[in-house]
């Protein structure tokens, strides 16, 4: 972790470390602004500017922040499925995703898969379960034509999907068994690593469980490797191993997922924490209410992004960018409060 993360202070290119599936370094997604008669770029959405961190095989990440901080747009960054990057670096297994031809990237799908977070509108009202689950089974050629139907049965099982779901289609579904029906069509693709973009923000809070706990087993039982995208803290904690916290487009604090829970250090880590309920009437919770809303990614603050909001601001965050530092072992946070950590 740390050398991704100093690496990403001075843009040096990370070095592929095997115990990590993927290695994020200083990775950059901006998105022109058009603007004028003849549709000039007039300034860029800077949706991921700076982002770095490992991520250990087998593991789960979490990514968490306020609507708009760039989470998504990480995770589809990671995938290439955003076109092409602003800058930074993408390795998965040690391979620059960014340096692969089409043909090369076409292979690797199998291999970093995503789910999204609306289980209705990601999936082809046309088709029926098999195809969905199957189509690109087929097309990746993944096994033979006589194995095909029992493959598809044996995914289907594993996601919870009963054989003779395989003729229905999703509108015949509630909105747990679509999340599933959207799983095995990842699944059935055999990956390594799959980001999950707030796969139960849209369930019922029962069906969420369901649904998080069907993850845990599906990665115990073949190893994935998951980034998990959530603005749900309490999900987020009871899934991740480690977690990181964006702000504006960048990770303000990083660290393992008991570590951030107990002891936050950034002020905005510790807003967002403050605001999980707790099961107990006579809790009292200290929330921290934050002031404002989250500035404009076409035109963030100067200095740390997170001034305009921050009860401890100081002259020196106006003017300097903090950098994301190790303040413990194995704990990151960007902030000027603890320059003498
Ligand atoms: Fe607040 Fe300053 Fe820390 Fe930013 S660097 S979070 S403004 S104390």
């Amino acid at each position: 972790m740390q050398s991704a993360l100093s690496a990403a202070q001075g843009l040096e290119p990370v070095q592929y470390d095997p115990q990590y599936i993927l290695m994020v370094n200083g990775l950059k997604k901006y998105f022109p602004i058009k603007g004028g008669m003849v549709s000039k770029t007039v300034g860029h959405v800077k949706a991921v500017d700076g982002v770095s961190f490992n991520l250990r095989r087998g593991t789960t990440m979490g990514l968490v922040g306020e609507s708009g901080c760039g989470k998504t747009t990480t995770g589809r960054t990671i995938l290439r499925l955003s076109g092409e990057k602003t800058g930074g670096q993408v390795l998965f297994n040690g391979q620059e995703v960014y340096d692969l031809s089409s043909k090369e990237i076409r292979a690797l799908r199998t291999k970093m898969q995503i789910i999204f977070q609306d289980p209705f509108s990601s999936l082809s009202p046309r088709l029926p379960v098999s195809e969905i689950v199957g189509e690109a089974v087929r097309e990746h050629k993944l096994v033979s034509k006589a194995e095909y139907s029992d493959y598809i049965d044996q995914v289907m099982e594993n996601c919870g999907l009963q054989p003779f779901h395989k003729d229905r289609y999703p509108h015949e579904f509630s909105g747990g068994q679509r999340q599933r029906i959207c799983i095995a069509r990842a699944l059935a693709l055999n990956p390594e690593f799959v980001v999950c973009d707030e796969p139960v923000s849209a369930l019922d809070v029962s069906i969420q469980a369901q649904i998080i706990n069907l993850l845990k087993d599906l990665q115990e039982k073949y190893a994935l490797t998951y980034l998990f995208i959530s603005h749900d803290l309490s999900v987020v904690e009871h899934i991740s191993d480690t977690v990181g916290v964006m702000y504006l487009g960048s990770i303000v604090e990083y660290a393992a997922t008991e570590k951030i829970f107990a002891t936050p250090l950034h002020p905005y880590t510790k807003a967002l924490f403050s605001a999980i309920p707790v099961p107990d009437p006579a809790y009292r919770a200290k929330r921290i209410v934050l002031e404002g809303s989250i500035p404009s990614p076409a035109n963030p603050p100067s200095g740390c992004k997170f001034h305009t909001r921050c009860a401890n601001c100081m002259e020196l965050c106006r003017r300097e960018t903090p950098e994301l530092r190790e303040i413990e072992p194995g704990h990151f946070c960007a902030c000027h409060l603890y320059n003498d950590a």
